[in-house]
């Protein structure tokens, strides 16, 4: 089919093998590409009981239909495997332009399992995959990984996809990055590229995509280009990227701090984005992933103080919340080094930036001491301890190596009742916005697919900005959508994660397609004109859920537990005690109750009905 390559890689690293077998169109119609094929391909190659750091685990890499092409954001990525932080799934989509020069050499996936004897990469050329040796890449950051392979093969253009030191230790929050700051995690994709000795995958294509109707997908692409201009987003992402968020979240209260104590950083003035955007923003250095018209992405430079000369890009709306308020820390450059830090590490930063802020409220309260963190002082705000933890982090030492496996075992070791303070749902970190201010936020991060995660059901309809018949569409009220209401979010949330599933299929970036261009009537357009098939909204809609519905078959066979779609404890018996939110705490039940109806899951085993199974033709 037109849009595909029509070819999966497989490699072998215990066999030191590797072929390539045709993409079955079956996959294609029932999956679509990127997210699709990662669970599909998954759930049928990894075993009951498989170890995530084992060889029996899987990585998988996809491509998807608009990869490669003129469609807006089309070089997108997946990954997936089985995740050594909670044994369920974890897969997550990365940006740049690795996902588009996988397809130029010709892969629609990469199935890559076993665990090679000695360190290796993988260099994917056109229609070739070689497996070449690391030893002397093994113990170098991200940074240096790719600088040295794009060096030994004479070719800048070499796209690197790698893991830093926390993926060669294992730590159940490394993450893997390509072109050094876009990252595919959450949830230890890091540690199980470094369980099987693959330090990094290179690819490099010249071959292009077959496009079925090339006029269509040029007026497409403009109409999309048209829409994104109209979007809120367009103009504040275009200037500061996703770090002006926080400002909102700000003033609602919402803005998790020193752990979740309280919902107001006083501090948080010098870490928002206006101040980044005037004492650090490269002007005119703004970067944007492939095809995008909505470039996120600001270089930063710190030019004096004890940071000076730390450079980078990607500071993320999480960034400022997990470097900043929610471990006490006000210092912009110290912020921005942590940011690069994680990302030269191959830290996932949202997670470690919870685990810090853990680690700090049990030194506060007592449940550690110095004899626990080494002599390190966990003050809030130090950016001593801060950058001390992420060493040790990323190396699996001392303290570093009990938080790096995440904050729920991390929880189970110390004691002291710090579990209901433990920022996690499936022992993957919360990642933005404080839960007890947007219930649908809320859910999503009790129900998402990999742990608590925004980016799964991504409701930014409860920001508001949502066009009333969208809205109709998305939750079935419009009032629905209002920060106060609990009615039908449980709907809304599920139809979200249906949508965000196909976007994460297609390989288009949520960011940029958050609502009108997210909604499947508006991408439609480019998918037919790349495919040249009439695919329909109902038939992108059923694979959406189709998506969902195995993930959550997969998390099940894999040891998930109805129980465990929840939230910490301090999000749902502790309110919010200052601020525009006070008193709020998350109301779980009601939301739970209606996401499960509208699943047509059952709440006493957490599986989905043999009726919804047989309708998405998953009871064989
Ligand atoms: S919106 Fe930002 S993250 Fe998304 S594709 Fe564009 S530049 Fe990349």
């Amino acid at each position: 089919m037109k849009g595909y390559t029509g070819n999966i890689g497989w490699v072998d690293l215990t066999r030191n093998s590797t072929t390539l077998i045709p993409t079955d169109e079956r996959l294609i119609e029932n999956y679509l590409g990127g997210r699709g094929f990662v669970i599909k391909l998954l759930f049928d190659q990894i075993p009951e009981g498989a170890d995530p750091l084992g060889e029996d685990n899987v990585l998988v890499f996809a491509s998807g239909p608009l990869n490669g092409t003129l469609a807006p954001t089309g070089g997108r990525w997946m990954v997936g495997a089985k995740s050594p932080a909670n044994g369920i799934l974890v897969s997550g989509n990365g940006g740049g332009l690795w996902g588009a020069e996988m397809k130029w050499a010709g892969l629609d996936a990469l199935i890559i399992r076993g665990k090679s004897p000695h360190p290796c990469y993988l260099m994917v050329g056109d229609d070739k995959i070689e497996i070449l040796p690391a030893q002397d890449l093994w113990g170098k950051d991200t940074w240096e990984t790719e600088d040295m392979i794009q060096a030994r093969h004479g070719d800048p253009q070499i796209r690197v996809l790698s893991i830093g030191i926390a993926g060669e230790n294992r730590v159940s929050m490394a993450s893997v990055f390509s072109e050094k700051v876009h990252h595919g995690g959450r949830g230890g994709t890091g540690a199980v590229m470094g369980s099987k000795n693959l330090k990094a995958v290179a690819v490099r294509g010249t071959q292009g995509v077959g496009i079925a109707d090339p006029e269509a997908l040029i007026a497409e692409t403009g109409k999309i280009n048209e829409i994104i201009k109209t979007e809120s987003q367009y103009a504040i992402y275009s200037k500061y990227g996703s770090p002006k968020n926080t400002t909102a979240y700000a003033k609602l209260g919402g803005l998790t701090t020193r752990n979740g104590q309280s919902g107001i950083f006083a501090g948080f003035e010098k870490i928002e984005a206006e101040n980044f955007y005037n004492n650090f923003k490269l002007k005119g250095h703004t970067k944007a992933c492939f095809t995008c018209s909505m470039p996120c992405f600001h270089q930063h430079l710190v030019c004096e103080g004890k940071y000076a000369g730390t450079f980078g890009s990607g500071l993320q709306n999480s960034t400022i919340q997990c470097f900043g308020s929610k471990v006490g820390n006000d210092d912009p450059a110290a912020l921005f080094a942590f940011h690069v830090a994680t990302n030269r590490y191959g830290l996932d930063e949202i997670s470690a930036g919870l685990a810090i802020a853990f680690a700090m409220e049990c030194y506060q309260k007592e449940i550690i001491s110095l004899k626990d963190t080494g002599g390190l002082a966990l003050e809030w705000g130090s950016d001593t301890a801060i950058m001390g933890l992420l060493a040790q982090m990323a190396r699996a030492q001392g303290l570093g190596k009990i938080l790096g496996q995440g904050t729920q075992r991390a929880a189970r070791h110390f004691g002291g009742g710090s579990e209901k303070f433990a920022l996690q749902v499936k022992n993957l970190e919360i990642s933005t916005v404080d839960p007890r201010v947007f219930p649908a936020w809320a859910l999503g991060y009790a129900v998402a697919s990999r742990g608590a995660d925004h980016m799964r059901a991504f409701p930014t309809w409860e920001f508001g900005g949502t066009t009333e018949t969208d809205l109709l569409k998305i939750l079935g009220a419009p009032t629905a959508g209002e920060r106060s209401a609990t009615a039908n979010k449980g709907k809304g949330v599920a139809f979200s994660e249906d949508i965000r599933a196909v976007t994460d299929s297609l390989q288009m970036c949520k960011t940029f397609s958050a609502r009108k261009i997210g909604m499947p009537e508006t991408t439609l357009g480019l998918l037919n004109a790349v495919t040249g098939r009439a695919w329909t909204e109902t038939q992108l809609m059923r694979i959406g859920e189709r998506i969902n519905n195995l993930e959550r078959l997969f998390n099940l066979r894999h040891g998930l537990k109805p129980a465990d779609d929840t939230l910490p404890v301090r999000m749902l018996e502790e309110p919010l005690p200052d601020g525009a939110s006070q008193g709020m705490v998350v109301e779980l039940e009601p939301l739970l109750e209606d996401y499960y109806r509208s699943r047509d899951w059952r709440r006493d085993t957490g599986y989905p009905s043999p009726d919804k199974l047989r309708e998405l033709g998953l009871d064989a």
